[in-house]
């Protein structure tokens, strides 16, 4: 199901005032969801003896939700610089930074070495020699090429530009024990947006068995085991929600076999973006137009700048026009923006109550990859953002962009080249 109940039940009462207060459109994040959905995760993995997320910084960059997180307990997923910072500005400690850039270059690691620096997470084996100092933790993400655990393959990485491949892996640990690293973690990321539990059992066997191979290789214990992102979360009304109890009970199973067996418990990290936000932000819009040619198009106050989704992944965000839900007329209609790409709609052929201008729109499931992956293509301007707090307040967490913001990188002074 879209969207929590109980969030629909808090928000909708109020959205009148919200919107007249901060004018649409805006995404708005639900903290108390955020907080939960974080408890339940810390839930699940009580018996691992340590347990740690890792918010995946892309998913939803903003300083606000990052404290949020940070009360939690939990640490940041980074690839970039500005999502480094982003981390750091909210007073993140280094060994609550992961750095899992790809295709990293020499700015990226001499940003990643500074204040502290963070948990570096090689992408590749050439990186070594890249590395200024060899830190004393040092992780290495793994593609596992087409292999197969149990009868399953998991994604397709040999398509993937990610990672380390298996050939390389001991190699890759070696030559970093032999430049000074002292403590090791493992890295891999091979779902996304998944929703069958056991994928993640699967891989958190696969690196469990991988480490051990290593160790008895190279006579080094692990840290930790991540396996990264990729937790789904229910987007489509009858979507069924991830099993996360039999999930963590099936993993929990797996470290204390390997414990009995190694005699200790690497850390499980996770790096959810997607599952710890996605269901906890919509995007509220007002219906502005509506035409009638071949197709009914009813068009709203924000475009696909606001949230990629629909647009690039053909992807399904549940919709609620407010003030209609008690069984109202209907009609057949696609919701769009204003630019001028065809592809820029919210919905398709989708049966909606009917929509006069002025009705509030609700679109569901924005709170992760959502106001993240917007752009300026077509002059298109992203929107503001809200929080939506546990005390039932509401702040803006950040504001709309403007027309100045637009124009600010044509401000700059004269450089030509003479040839
Ligand atoms: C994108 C990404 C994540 C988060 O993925 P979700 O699908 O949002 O959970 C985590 N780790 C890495 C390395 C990523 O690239």
């Amino acid at each position: 199901m879209p969207i929590s109940q109980s969030y629909k039940n808090r928000l909708f009462p109020v959205l009148d005032n919200i919107v007249d207060h901060y004018q649409t459109p805006f995404h708005i994040y639900d903290e108390s969801g955020i907080r939960q959905t974080g408890d339940h995760l810390k839930n699940i993995f009580s018996e691992i003896k340590c347990f740690k997320e890792y918010y995946a910084v892309k998913a939803l960059p903003n300083p606000k939700i990052l404290s949020i997180m940070k009360d939690m307990g939990f640490g940041f997923d980074c690839s970039s610089i500005a999502e480094l910072m982003l981390s750091r500005q909210v007073g993140t400690q280094p060994e609550d930074i992961m750095f899992t850039s790809n295709n990293t270059s020499a700015n990226d690691f001499k940003e990643a070495g500074k204040e502290g620096g963070c948990i570096l997470n090689l992408d590749d084996i050439s990186l070594l020699d890249k590395v200024a100092t060899m830190p004393e933790l040092i992780s290495f993400r793994y593609n596992p090429g087409s292999r197969r655990t149990g009868n399953d393959i998991i994604g397709n990485p040999v398509e993937a530009k990610y990672g380390v491949s298996h050939d390389q892996i001991i190699e890759a640990y070696k030559r970093a024990k032999e430049k000074g690293a002292k403590k090791f973690g493992i890295h891999t990321m091979l779902a996304s947006n998944e929703l069958n539990y056991t994928y993640m059992v699967q891989t958190t066997l696969m690196l469990l068995e991988l480490i051990e191979d290593i160790s008895k290789e190279l006579d080094i214990s692990f840290e930790f085991i991540n396996i990264g992102g990729g937790l789904g979360v229910p987007y489509t009304p009858d979507a069924q929600p991830l099993d996360l109890e039999t999930m963590g009970k099936e993993m929990t199973v797996l470290f204390q076999k390997f414990e009995k067996e190694q005699g200790y418990q690497p850390a499980l990290y996770m790096e959810s973006g997607r599952f710890m936000t996605g269901p906890h932000g919509v995007l509220v819009t007002t219906a502005i137009n509506r035409k009638d040619i071949y197709r009914t198009y009813v068009g709203v106050d924000a475009s696909m700048s606001s949230l990629m989704r629909p647009a690039i992944y053909d992807a399904y965000h549940h919709i609620d026009v407010t003030g209609k839900d008690n069984n109202p007329e209907t009609e057949v209609v696609d919701i769009v923006g204003s630019l001028c790409e065809n592809n820029d709609k919210f919905a398709v052929q989708r049966e909606l109550p009917k929509i006069a201008d002025g009705d509030i729109l609700v679109i569901h499931d924005t709170g992760a990859h959502g106001i993240a992956m917007g752009f300026n293509y077509n002059g298109s301007l992203r929107p503001k953002e809200l929080l939506f707090k546990k005390d039932g307040s509401v702040e803006l967490i950040r504001r709309e962009e403007r027309v100045e913001d637009y124009f600010s990188t044509l401000n700059f002074e004269k450089d030509t080249l003479a040839l």
